[in-house]
Parts: structure tokens; sequence; C-alpha cells
């Protein structure tokens, strides 16, 4: 690489791109952003001697938790949360805690392979190089969503490279919620599930536990939610085929069968919008979804969804929808009829914001 951009640098500039593109928002301006990025040398000599950084995991695609790794004589040995971070709150999912695998754990990749053969750095480098060479304008760079400055810098350097295209893959994609969100209302953007202000929450086969969203968030907000208070405690409904984490956690599962969600959703918000109608325009919409005309093919009985709509619009309450089919042909239409259950129960601005 030219001009000194090391591997370590190149890890130092992307941070410092990411760290100034946050800090172009901020009214007031850091006057300093390198102490964040160099550690604290006085600490890092004395032997025995643990210090910690700030960081951020990147170990899911929601990339947002605050992580204070500790480190002791140049190794990273322990990951755990910021506790000042203000999502995570000094929490770490399983991924995150584990996230020092990539370190150490002996089955990684810790030298350059080609052709199933260990090889040194310096050959990859130059077959690198050659491949890049032989193939520019061609170039594919498969890669996970990024944050920051990440995609830009991807961006700038396929241009240097000769040309090329990024493409950024997800198994766990919340496109289809995003397009259902511009559909329903106009913005093309994921909406904030307040999941501590619902009494009731009505689950559409969302791992939100484990990997829907940004689960040490959810799992936070749940906790808030669901945990006996006040001599009471509130109701989770888990709805799908297959019971998660999340599902297990749930009061109740009711085993729809797969892809009906969206049905159940509409039948849930025909039943309520016949008692209390809101928004007109929803009329010829939901007229094909009543509880007795789509319960035969959900698996889930007339009266239940009746009752489950019934609590849901007397509480407040939300339902949120991911899961497997969320990659399916049916994921924005799923999403869309799950937003307007939310519409009709009125939980927009209030549970759904
Ligand atoms: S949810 Fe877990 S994996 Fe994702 S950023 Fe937070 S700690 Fe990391």
């Amino acid at each position: 690489m030219k001009k000194g951009l090391s591997r370590r640098n190149l890890f130092k500039f992307m941070a410092v791109g990411g760290t100034t593109a946050v800090a172009a928002g901020c009214e007031q301006k850091p006057e300093k952003i390198i102490p964040a990025l160099v550690p604290p040398v006085e600490f890092e000599y004395m032997p025995n001697t643990g210090y910690q950084y700030m960081t951020t995991c990147r170990e899911c695609d929601s990339g947002a938790c605050g992580m204070m790794i500790t480190a002791r004589e140049y190794r990273a040995q322990k990951a755990e949360g910021n506790p000042n971070h203000p999502l995570n709150q000094g929490a770490l999912c399983a991924l995150g805690q584990a996230s020092l695998q990539t370190l150490y754990n002996p089955e990684r990749h810790a030298q350059p392979r080609s052709g199933g053969e260990v090889i040194s750095w310096e050959d990859a480098q130059s077959e690198f190089v050659s491949l890049l060479q032989q193939s520019a304008g061609q170039i594919v760079y498969l890669g996970r969503p990024t944050v920051g400055s990440e995609g830009a810098f991807v961006d700038n350097w396929l241009n240097e490279v000769g040309g090329g295209k990024r493409i950024a893959f997800s198994l766990i994609s919340r496109a289809a919620e995003q397009r259902a969100c511009e559909i329903a209302f106009g913005r093309s953007d994921l909406p904030d599930y307040a999941f501590e202000n619902a009494e009731l929450l009505v689950n559409f086969g969302a791992d939100f536990i484990e990997t829907w969203g940004h689960p040490v968030q959810n799992g936070r907000r749940f906790a808030d939610m669901h945990a006996y208070s006040d001599g009471k405690k509130n109701r989770c409904i888990h709805i799908g085929p297959h019971q998660s984490l999340s599902g297990a956690r749930a009061d109740e599962w009711l085993p729809a069968n797969s892809g009906t969600e969206a049905m159940i959703a509409l039948a849930m918000a025909y039943f309520i919008h016949q008692r209390d109608p809101r928004y007109d325009f929803l009329d010829d919409y939901l007229s094909p979804y009543s509880p007795e005309l789509v319960a035969g093919d959900t698996g889930i009985s007339v009266d239940k969804i009746r009752s489950l709509a019934e609590e849901f619009h007397q509480n407040s309450s939300l339902a949120i929808a991911g899961g497997t089919w969320n990659s399916s042909e049916q994921a924005t239409a799923t999403q869309v009829a799950v937003f307007t259950l939310n519409a009709v129960a009125n939980n927009l601005g209030k549970t759904l914001r």
C-alpha cells in the first residue's frame, strides 16, 4: 500500500473518518479526536496493568453498541458494554461478548491463503495486486452494510484500483420494513418501537432478542415492558410457525401457519376498524380480511383472532414483525399489514414512532 497506509493504519483511518462524519453533525466541535484512537501510553508499558479502550461493536449489522475493551500488555482481554453508552448502557449480547474470538480463536485464519495453502503476507499482497490489475473495472466488492464513512472509503478504493461495484449483503435485511414504512407513512426509514410503553406486545415472528433490529436495546426495552411491576405484568404474544428465543420469552405462542402473518394482522385490524373506524380509506383494503374469512388459512381460530384484537385495542399495544419470511416476497406486504394494525389501534406516535 502507498504512503505508509498499513493494515493497522487503514483501520485507524476508517475510525477517524467515522468519527469525523459523526462530529460534523454536532454543534460543538471536538477539540481532540486523536486521544480516542491512540492508547494512553503511560499505561501501555506498565506490566500487569489493565486499561480500557472505548470502541463500537461491529458484530451485527446494527453495529451500534458502545464497547469497552480491557487490554493488558498490548492484548485485548475482555469485551464489555460501555456503561455510558446511551443505547446499550453497559450491556453486550452474546455476539459482542464473543467478539474476542476473532482475535484468539485457534480456528481463525491467522495467515493469508491461496488455493487452500497458507502463504506469506508478501506473496498474498503481490497476488492480490495482480488480480486487481487483471480485473480492473469488473471488481465486485461483497461486504456487509457499512456504517459511518466506511462505504465512501470502499467506493474511493474501488475507484483507485480501476473501478467496480460494491454490494452490501445482509442475511437479516430490514429493507422490506423500510420500504413498507415508505408505503405506509411516506418516509423511507425504520420506526422506533417503544416496547416500554406497551402493555401488550404482539410479535409476528421477530427474533428481537437475538437478531432483529438492535438486540441489546430491544432486550432492555422488553425487560422494562415485561417485568412484574406495581402488582401487574404486561403481556407478550408470539405469532408464527417457529418459536425463537424471543418466542420462548412470550406469555403465549400462537403457532400460525407459515406465511399467514399478514392475514392475521389484517384480520385483527379489520376487527378493530369495525368497532373504531379511524381511517376511512382503509375500508376497502381491510374488507377481504375478516377473521371469519382468513382463520381457516392461518391455523388460528376466529375466536382467538377476535379476542386478541380486542385485547390489542383495549390496551396500550404494539405489533412488530420480522423473522425468516422477512426476506421473502411477502415481506413488504406483511410489514405494511402490521403497520396498518398499529395505525387502527391508535399506536402511531405512542408505541410506534
Ligand atoms: S447487538 Fe450485540 S452484536 Fe449487535 S452491536 Fe450490540 S453487542 Fe454487538
